[in-house]
């Protein structure tokens, strides 16, 4: 028998109240998927009797037979029904009483039924008892629901991510880091591109790969899909992994074997870090072999400083949210200002993301922020179309 999880074990609870309140020999809640009826979960007090998992023809069930119309919902006595008697569950088990309605779900849909029978005939049976079981069924609907969404979302999550993963994960371009003084290009950040007819951003597409257990393989393909650009690019690239992939065995491989000089580590500033001492004994010999660790998202006001303390960065990525536009605001220079200043304190390289205008570039290099990346200079490309000088201001 399957191991019951909570939804199952609070189904039999409702079945075990439905059997007791009616006194029957057994009650289940089935799933009826267009050819089989599964009994999912079943309540009896009887050993050996059915268990939870039994399968059985749909079209030659009682509730098929019920839900088509050909019999009715309550049969006190299923001898009086000819057509019933055909069926083969009036020879086994010899059910000789039985109710049954449907289990619908919020959707409208029907989901399969929720039953209860007996043995022996029982004139007792009636129509007040199957509004009890519908009551019951709604309840039943209402506790299986969520489960069923997770398993109809997960269904279609791997129909879309694992030929993704097959086919060696998503593509990676390269947006430029630009160096604020002289337009230089100093390294690319490697960012993920999912199908355009996904419709969603990367950190999405993880969030969503996370849903189904695949978070972790994807990540690390993306990181060879960027360590790949290293043979095509100078400078170096900057590579985005969560917390929780940078812990498992095969990312710190992957990472190991690559050029480590040349490569950034983009740690965000909000995936919580549970263990910062198992996130420090995987990063210490990857940096003792030439890789800088960056915080990314700085500013963007998720677990504040915390990382930054813990880490002792190379590079404080500042999140666009502190950036863009900043050329014509009041306060937020104030707050680049204090974070260079804290980089400064730390040893710390400042890179601003989302540097949209000139403005913006303009402010950031009087702000003592040493490096930028945004659209103002390229948004992400193929290694081919990197350039190695950008403009930093606007054309006078
Ligand atoms: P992020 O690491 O903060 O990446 C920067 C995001 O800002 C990118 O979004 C980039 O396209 C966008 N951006 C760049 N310049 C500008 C600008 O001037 N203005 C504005 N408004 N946006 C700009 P993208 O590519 O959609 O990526 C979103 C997030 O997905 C990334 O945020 C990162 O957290 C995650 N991500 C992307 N690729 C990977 C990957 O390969 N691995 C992992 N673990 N995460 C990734
Ligand atoms: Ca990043
Ligand atoms: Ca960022």
């Amino acid at each position: 028998m399957k191991q019951r999880d909570l939804a199952a074990e609070q189904v039999a609870g409702l079945l075990r109240t439905a059997r007791r309140s009616l006194g029957l020999n057994f009650a289940f809640l089935s799933r009826m998927d267009g050819t089989t009826q599964h009994l999912e979960v079943v309540d009896t007090p009887l050993p050996k009797f059915v268990l939870d998992g039994l399968e059985r023809a749909q079209d030659t069930s009682f509730c098929q037979a019920i839900r088509d119309g050909r019999l009715p919902s309550v049969m006190p006595n299923v001898k009086d029904f000819p057509e019933a008697m055909k069926l083969p569950a009036a020879r086994m088990p010899r059910i000789r009483s039985f109710i049954s309605v449907p289990v619908v779900l919020s959707d409208g849909s029907v989901y399969g039924t929720f039953c209860a029978g007996g043995f022996t005939a029982d004139d007792k049976l009636s129509e007040r008892d199957e509004a009890l079981m519908t009551v019951l069924a709604h309840a039943a609907a209402v506790i299986i629901e969520p489960d069923i969404t997770k398993r109809r979302r997960n269904a279609e999550l791997e129909q879309r991510f694992l030929p993704l993963i097959d086919a060696g994960g998503p593509a990676v371009l390269l947006q430029p880091i630009i160096d604020l003084a002289t337009g230089r290009r100093v390294g690319a950040e490697a960012l993920s591109r999912f199908p355009r007819q996904w419709n969603a951003a990367p950190d999405t597409c993880f969030a969503d790969a996370d849903l189904i257990g695949e978070r972790d393989r994807l990540e690390i393909q993306a990181l060879r899909s960027a360590a790949a650009h290293l043979e095509r690019v100078s400078g170096y690239v900057a590579m985005n992994v969560s917390p929780a992939t940078l812990l498992t065995g095969p990312c710190q491989e992957t990472l190991a074997a690559m050029p480590l000089a040349r490569v950034v580590l983009e740690l965000s500033e909000h995936d919580p870090v549970e263990d910062y001492d198992a996130l420090h004994a995987v990063l210490a010999p990857l940096r003792a072999l030439g890789m800088r660790l960056a915080i990314d998202d700085v500013g963007a006001g998720f677990s504040s400083l915390r990382h930054i303390v813990a880490t002792s960065p190379d590079v404080i990525k500042l999140d666009r949210s502190i950036v863009t536009g900043l050329g014509d605001d009041r306060v937020l220079p104030v707050v680049v200002r204090s974070l260079t200043d804290l980089a400064g304190a730390v040893n710390a390289v400042v890179v601003a993301e989302g540097v949209e205008t000139a403005a913006d570039a303009a402010t950031l290099a009087t702000l003592g922020v040493s490096l930028g990346q945004g659209w103002h200079f390229d948004k992400a490309v193929t290694p081919e179309e990197l350039r190695e000088l950008y403009g930093v201001m606007a054309p006078v």
